[in-house]
């Protein structure tokens, strides 16, 4: 089938990959002209496993990026919306982006002959795809949804990193569309995976996403609450936490205590559903403590440090890993932020390193010094914080030899060094 990709990041670009993988023609669009170039010179915008090889395999040939949303719609049969939904001041969801690509959808659907579904696969709130992104289509495009054109609603459950392997080997596949046509295109496309695909109705589309979400994030603060309990107590979480991951109700993931959860996606979902339960006059006692306990926790580490060497003016601190997570340089969100600034704050020097997203923290922190080499980033060091679960960070030894002081606070529980003044931040 013919699929037109709107937005070219993480989620569109992988998206796009990996359908021309199952066999589809694909045109990607993005407003950002230099990520339209890369993509068609098979260079991915942004860095996940085994999109390079997929790009380069289709581009310019089942996969071709463009600016042009009219040639886009004309020349495919679905288009997938999967542009960003930040948060907006207030938390709630901004959808300024979503209805610029539905306009322009719109416009060009007014202009095609024959049948064309829109898919939404950004991450909305209940509600969205029918009630806002479903008559903005029709006021641009003058057609009609369900006669003219078919809408669906599509979330994306892939994990930053592995995002390739997650779409082509999908736990599962929600659709959730106004009418059967809609919703029977959308399933033909996912035929060649091996997954039972969920048919519902939009905001139930909308809702298990979000329900998805935020639990994966409520068991990490939940894990986060325990491991400070267990600290005070002298006990080892993670101990507790596996054995209370053997309960085949609970499952041993995303039990890992540390300094809290990062990235696109945990944050601003939790936040986007807290502001909808506001706004339909719920108040969402549990999830607004899953993002407390998540804004505490990194400022822990700070707290940790000043216990440990005093007063922080003058003092170079190493901060390891600034991704939100491993295996991505993804920095959005990431808990290294929240403590460099309260670093800075405090008026120490900051002497970073990781391995693939200093380019992504140098929008953010301009000044800091940044290091190719952990070694250089620990050099004369007053005492080093890690804020990134790399695997390369098991390995580090002799690196924390030339640090002046060698104290080591580990937000990640990575750290495998000996002859260290070691502190983990819930053990
Ligand atoms: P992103 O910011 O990486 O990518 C968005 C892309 O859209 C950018 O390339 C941007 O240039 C482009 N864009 C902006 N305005 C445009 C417009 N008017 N027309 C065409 N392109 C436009 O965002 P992302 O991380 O890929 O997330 C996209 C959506 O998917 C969000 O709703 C997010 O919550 C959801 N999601 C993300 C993940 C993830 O792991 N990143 C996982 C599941 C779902």
């Amino acid at each position: 089938m013919k699929i037109s990709v709107i937005g070219s990041g993480y989620v569109g670009s992988v998206t796009a990959a990996c359908f021309a993988e199952a066999g589809h023609e694909i045109v990607c669009v993005d407003i950002d002209e230099k990520k339209v170039e890369q993509i068609n010179a098979g260079i991915p915008p942004i860095y996940e496993e085994g999109l390079g090889d997929l790009l380069r395999k289709y581009a310019g040939k089942k996969l071709i990026a463009t600016i042009d949303y009219e040639f886009a719609v004309r020349e495919t049969d679905i288009s997938f919306i999967c542009v960003g939904t930040p948060s907006a001041e207030d938390g709630s969801i901004d959808l300024s982006i979503v209805r610029a690509a539905a306009t322009n959808i719109g416009e060009a659907l007014a202009k095609k002959k024959g049948y064309h579904v829109v898919v939404v696969k950004s991450t909305v709130v209940p509600e969205t795809t029918e009630k806002f992104v479903l008559p903005v289509l029709e006021e641009a495009s003058g057609k009609t949804a369900g006669k003219d054109f078919g809408v669906a609603m599509n979330p994306e459950f892939l994990r930053e990193g592995k995002a390739v392997h997650d779409f082509m080997h999908p736990d599962k596949i929600v659709i959730g569309a106004i009418d059967r046509k809609s919703g029977d295109l959308i399933s033909e496309l996912y035929r060649k995976f091996e997954c039972e695909v969920t048919r519902t109705n939009p905001a139930t589309a909308e809702m298990i996403k979000y329900a998805n979400n935020s639990l994966l994030a409520t068991k990490i603060s939940f894990a986060n609450e325990i491991g400070n309990i267990c600290k005070k107590l002298g006990i080892d979480t993670y101990e507790v936490m596996a054995a209370v991951g053997k309960d085949f109700r609970i499952s041993p993931r995303f039990l890992n205590s540390g300094a809290g959860f990062g990235g696109s996606c945990f944050p601003k979902d939790v936040k986007a559903l807290i502001g909808k339960a506001k706004a339909i006059g719920y108040s969402p006692i549990l999830l607004e403590s899953v993002i407390a306990v998540n804004e505490k926790q990194p400022l822990l580490m700070t707290e940790i440090l000043i216990r440990k060497i005093g007063n922080l003016a003058g003092k170079k601190i190493a901060v390891l890993g600034l991704a939100f997570k491993n295996e991505t340089d993804d920095i959005r969100e990431s808990r290294a932020i929240p403590v460099i600034a309260e670093l800075l704050r405090l008026g120490a020097k900051i002497s970073a390193y990781d391995p693939m997203a200093i380019e992504n923290m140098k929008r953010v922190f301009p000044t800091i010094e940044y290091y190719g080499k952990a070694e250089d980033a620990l050099k004369g060091a007053d005492a080093c914080l890690v804020m990134t679960e790399w695997d390369e960070f098991r390995q580090l030894e002799s690196e924390f030899e030339n640090m002046k002081e060698k104290i080591v606070i580990d937000g990640r529980r990575v750290i495998e060094a000996k002859n260290i003044d070691y502190e983990g931040l819930c053990w």
